[in-house]
């Protein structure tokens, strides 16, 4: 086993770890955010005997597990949807973490420019898959979304891109951001008009979920350095789920198809690239 071996395991498990982590975190967004409650403070409580938490029950995974998913203080069954959101969000990280492996020589060499903007790219883009997974569960729960996960997909793509000029063109970089946002506009279009098409609704509810996950296969569909691939995993992903999902009973499902749907787009991105062997062409290419 060789060091670059080594590392590679290392970069997969603390990604791994930090998505358990973060997936705790947005147990509480996806309850506060819909009750229009602060995320930033007050105490976690039991919901049945309303006991406050202290860290050893906030422990992600390990506490539900140890206490045999129930709470410390009055035995009621704690849900295992917690444990649930928390498994999910390291397995997105996690793949996420094996499918850029090629970043590892480039972060290992952090005291190159290029080397922390590969850094920093990473970590923001793995908020912006945290973020849609919170987006996904708040639909899941209440049918509801907020345009605040537009703004913020769209203000990490910004900070990426003024990334990427370290180490491309200007030119291209600016271009690349406006197509994404036209393709990921005309995508949510589209979603709308097969939506009436199926004489179904399509509300703001579902046009704040739809550009963010649009947005994510528009702009971050770069992994793929095929644009046909990416804008193909779009409408097969999100666009005809959404559409065909509306209004039926399995609705609140369609998000958790998009968001499935971005993961399995990187995984198959990433065996499609290895096949066609350009996979280390380029630090920058998502
Ligand atoms: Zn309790």
């Amino acid at each position: 086993m060789n060091i670059f071996m080594i590392f590679n395991i290392f970069f997969v498990v603390v990604s791994t770890l930090f998505g358990i982590v973060i997936g705790s975190f947005l147990n509480v967004v996806i309850y506060r955010i819909p009750e229009g409650r602060t995320i930033v403070k007050g105490h976690s409580m039991c919901m049945s005997c309303g006991h406050e938490l202290g860290a050893l029950d906030l422990v992600p995974v390990f506490s539900w597990l140890f206490l045999g998913g129930k709470c410390r203080y009055c035995k009621a069954p704690v849900s295992s949807r917690y444990i649930k959101i928390e498994s999910f969000t390291g397995l997105v990280f996690l793949l996420y973490a094996v499918t850029h492996l090629k970043y590892q020589l480039d972060i290992l060499d952090l005291y190159k420019i290029p080397g922390l903007v590969v850094f920093c790219y990473y970590c923001i883009t793995l908020l912006v898959l945290a973020s849609l997974v919170s987006a996904m569960m708040i639909y899941y729960d209440k049918q509801r979304s907020y345009y605040g996960y537009s703004v913020f997909t769209g203000c990490a793509a910004v900070v990426l891109s003024a990334l990427t000029l370290a180490v491309e063109k200007p030119s291209s970089v600016a271009a690349y951001l406006l197509i994404a946002v036209s393709v990921s506009l005309i995508g949510c279009g589209i979603t709308a008009l097969f939506s009436r098409i199926l004489r179904k609704k399509y509300t703001a509810a579902d046009f704040w979920l739809d550009i963010p996950f649009a947005f994510f296969y528009a702009y971050y569909g770069r992994l793929s350095s095929n644009y046909d691939y990416a804008i193909i995993a779009m409408i097969l992903l999100l666009i005809l789920p959404r559409s065909i999902l509306k209004g039926t009973k399995f609705d609140k499902y369609s998000a958790i198809v998009s968001m499935c749907g971005i993961v399995l787009f990187n995984v198959i991105g990433f065996i499609l690239n290895r096949l066609s062997d350009n996979l280390f062409c380029s630090a920058l290419v998502f």
